[in-house]
């Protein structure tokens, strides 16, 4: 079935010149690019992206960086284009995450891991609304 997920290439992946390598991925695999914007966030914003993080204790240290710079904010459309994306972007940390995926293969933290990747068809239609609320 075909899905829209919001994807971001956070702050790291901006900065480290990569926002070609990991866009490259999510292209190679097949996915469309129906939205893309750089932008940096205020932490208004990053609240309430981050709705479901924000009494977590990595929450603060997460805020700063994700509003540290600009990202790259994609609605990526495909079959299964949720768990699609979830799966090149791999495990949260960067240091398990597996070899071959997006943060296994370019990113040494549980942190400043290059991407987001809507988790649901619920926060999928939650952040895209945030993200691109004009968007058809
Ligand atoms: P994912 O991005 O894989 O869906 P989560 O939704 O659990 O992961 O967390 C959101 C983001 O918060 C992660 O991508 C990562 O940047 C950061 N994060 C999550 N857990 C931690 C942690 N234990 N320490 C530092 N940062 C974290
Ligand atoms: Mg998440």
């Amino acid at each position: 079935m075909s899905q829209r997920t919001l994807v971001l290439l956070k702050p790291d992946t901006v900065r480290r010149g990569l926002v070609g390598e990991v866009l490259g991925r999510f292209e190679a695999k097949g996915l469309t690019i129906v939205a893309m914007d750089l932008r940096t966030i205020d932490g208004e914003m990053a609240d309430q992206h981050y709705a479901e993080h924000v009494d977590k204790a990595f929450y603060p240290p997460l805020r700063d960086f994700v509003t540290s710079g600009p990202m790259v904010a994609l609605v990526l459309e495909g079959d299964e284009a949720i768990e699609v994306v979830r799966a090149l972007n791999g495990a949260t940390d960067g240091r398990k995450a597996a070899p071959g995926t997006i943060r296994g293969d370019l990113s040494l933290s549980n942190r400043e891991n290059l991407v987001h990747g809507s988790d649901s068809d619920e926060s999928a239609s939650r952040e895209i609304k945030i993200w691109f609320p004009d968007l058809p």
